[in-house]
């Protein structure tokens, strides 16, 4: 059996793997996809150490620095369930069980597609889901936001800061944002809310060059002309593999305390899966180094 486990392989999974092999203990490393999100990336500005790297390059990085560790490295293959017997076991796709004393879960989250015409076409092609990431590359430009939610109108407030003009595309009556992120944004002169929008088409040629949207109350087609559009529809997190094994919130995302532990001892979890603010690979690198030290001082306890 392993000591440790860890399942995903993202920027939070490699981390929490290269944290946990330093010690000296047994460690796994079960990923679907090594890379996760940060693979579907094209240009990175805030890695910090490195001005500008790319999503498949970053990642070839960190494969490179985790295979320069005793870590069993386990590819295609997506974890089912989570029991706890003796030890922790883990069922994949294929039938194995692996067994580990301690489990670090770090399976990361996808956006929710609007599904619209144009969006798969033009991602990274100005159809971005991170304000914090892709924001800067859209200056004095006109963007839309989908989405007048939290982080929809988060989103909002943050890009009007840095482009010529901001869209906000609701699709229902009216913003679901709570009140001081809807009264912030009502102050800001270069942004504009349409409610009761429905988005049917993202349009471009080599890059995104508006979107089309219907009003709902009169069934009127309109279009802007812009440069990108923000999908800000919910980040989804890959946890419903765990069912009721370890408590989530009700966006299904893992809670854990800042030492990356969930509500089960020996079980920790790290990056996009958790409850923790600020979707990020530098924060999922540092909580997955947090969650592999907590495991540590579980096993040296156990
Ligand atoms: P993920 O990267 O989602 O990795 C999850 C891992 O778990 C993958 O290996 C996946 O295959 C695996 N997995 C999932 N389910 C299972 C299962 N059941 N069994 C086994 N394995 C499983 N952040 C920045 O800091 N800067 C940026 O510029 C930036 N740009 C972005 C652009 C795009 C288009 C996207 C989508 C995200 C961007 N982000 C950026 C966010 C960043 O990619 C994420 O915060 C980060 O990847 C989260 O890391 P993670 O390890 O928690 O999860």
């Amino acid at each position: 059996p392993f000591d440790v486990l860890v399942v995903g392989g993202g920027p939070a999974g490699a981390s929490a793997a290269i944290y946990a092999a330093r010690k000296g203990i047994n460690t796994g490393l079960v990923a679907d996809r090594f890379g996760g999100q940060v693979m579907d990336t094209k240009g990175i500005e805030n890695f910090i150490s490195n001005t500008y790297t790319e999503g498949p390059k970053l990642m070839a990085e960190v494969e490179a620095h985790v295979n320069d560790y005793d870590v069993d490295v386990m590819k295609t293959l997506q974890a089912q369930s989570l029991q706890k017997k003796d030890l922790y076991e883990v069922e994949l796709d294929n039938g194995a069980i692996l067994k580990s004393k301690s489990v670090i879960i770090s399976t990361g989250a996808r956006w929710r597609n609007v599904g619209v015409p144009g969006e798969a076409e033009y991602k990274n092609k100005g159809v971005a889901y991170c304000p914090h990431c892709d924001g800067p590359l859209f200056e004095g430009k006109d963007v839309a936001v989908i989405g007048g939610g939290n982080s929809g109108i988060e989103a909002a407030i943050d890009l009007a800061g840095l482009v010529k003009h901001v869209t906000v595309l609701e699709f229902l009556p009216e913003l679901k944002a709570d009140a001081v992120l809807q009264e912030r944004v009502r102050t800001l002169p270069n942004v504009t809310i349409i409610t009761n929008a429905q988005t049917t088409e993202i349009t471009g040629d080599d890059t995104v060059n508006g979107i089309t949207y219907k009003d709902r109350e009169t069934d009127e087609e309109n279009h802007i002309e812009l440069a990108g559009v923000f999908v800000q529809i919910g980040l989804v997190p890959n946890t419903d593999w765990l069912g009721d094994t370890v408590e989530r919130n009700k966006m299904g995302e893992i809670v854990v305390d800042n030492a990356g532990k969930t509500s089960l001892p020996g079980v920790f979890a790290a990056g996009d899966c958790t409850d923790t603010p600020y979707k990020q690979i530098i924060v999922s690198m540092g909580t997955g180094a947090s969650a592999a030290l907590g495991a540590f001082d579980y096993m040296i306890r156990n």
